[in-house]
């Protein structure tokens, strides 16, 4: 299961990069469009520190929806569970991630998980803090210590690309708000929820990221436990349930690695207890999953034989 070298991993890369011309760059966030569609990189993250990776991994690029598990993290850690999931469920959709049609058919009108667009945006909100800059330093803060790397902060120009057309998201907030699900000021929230989806990393930090999640949320290096291994296991499972959208069943049968998937063409996988994967693919399928990464993960889990179940 050990891949060994940067090599090995360049030859996965180039082969599924064939496949990013198949797909489409994100453009319903404007700033997103500016990404190079043939982009490919990989990062392998092992609990002893060792980093492999291959591609265009200088590149950085935007968590986008990667970072609703991050975010889910740190409110569960401030709210505990019980006030989380009185607000937000645990249940897969067949939907696209951002998705309205069930928020109204659905009674009382709460979200069915928290990666889709509906029950993050609700996940956001229970952040705790005073001020925006706050919240978004305790989720930055939360970001550096797993990824090791206190140099990460947001692009502001793909927040206030996203700040700026987020059209639907401000409408499923003002729906829930109605109903009592959203507290607050919408517009602070979106603030809040575009700069987290524009925290700014490459393919190792988020490999990184994995790796401390796959190892029971601490890090193996200083000992420090960053989540509680209750939280770390949350996350991990709607990984598995509802992390790459309405395609995580496909997923799950044809990869088996627990994934989350962002526009930005960002994939975080993790396979218990050592690895830690970080991918960068911004052209996209059908479904607004990393075309090449998706290829990339297929590739790794048959080679490796990576899929945990
Ligand atoms: N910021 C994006 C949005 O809310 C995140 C969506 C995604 O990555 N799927 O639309």
């Amino acid at each position: 299961m050990y891949c060994e070298t940067d090599e090995e991993l360049l030859e996965l890369v180039e082969r599924a990069r064939k496949y990013t011309d198949q797909g489409k760059v994100a453009s319903y966030i404007p700033a997103l469009e500016r990404a190079d569609q043939n982009d490919l990189s990989l990062a392998l993250y092992y609990t002893d520190d060792k980093c492999i990776k291959a591609g265009d991994v200088e590149k950085k690029f935007t968590l986008q929806s990667v970072s609703k598990v991050l975010a889910l993290a740190l409110a569960i850690m401030d709210r505990g569970e019980n006030e989380v999931f009185q607000k937000v469920g645990m249940e897969p959709t067949g939907d696209p991630f951002n998705s309205i049609a069930k928020l109204e058919t659905q009674i009382p009108a709460k979200p069915l998980n928290p990666m889709i667009n509906a029950g993050a945006l609700v996940v956001t909100s229970m952040i705790s803090g005073t001020s925006i800059h706050e919240k978004l330093g305790r989720l930055l803060a939360l970001v550096h210590d797993m990824t090791n790397n206190s140099s990460i902060d947001i692009d502001l120009e793909v927040a206030k690309s996203e700040f700026e057309t987020a059209h639907l998201n401000r409408s499923l907030c003002y729906f829930m708000k109605q109903h009592g699900i959203v507290e607050g000021d919408v517009e602070e929230l979106i603030e809040l929820y575009t700069k987290q989806c524009a925290i700014q990393v490459t393919c190792y930090d988020l490999a990184r990221i994995g790796m401390i999640l796959a190892n029971k949320g601490t890090d193996p290096k200083t000992k420090r436990k960053i989540l509680p291994e209750r939280i770390a296991t949350i996350v991990k499972t709607f990984m598995v349930t509802c992390g790459m959208y309405n395609a995580s069943g496909e997923f799950a049968i044809q990869v088996g690695i627990p994934s989350k998937s962002g526009v930005s063409g960002a994939i975080l996988g993790l396979v218990p207890p050592s690895l830690g994967i970080g991918i960068y693919g911004p052209a996209l399928n059908e479904k607004g999953n990393s075309i090449g990464g998706v290829k990339l993960l297929e590739m790794l889990s048959q080679r490796y034989d990576l899929s945990i179940f």
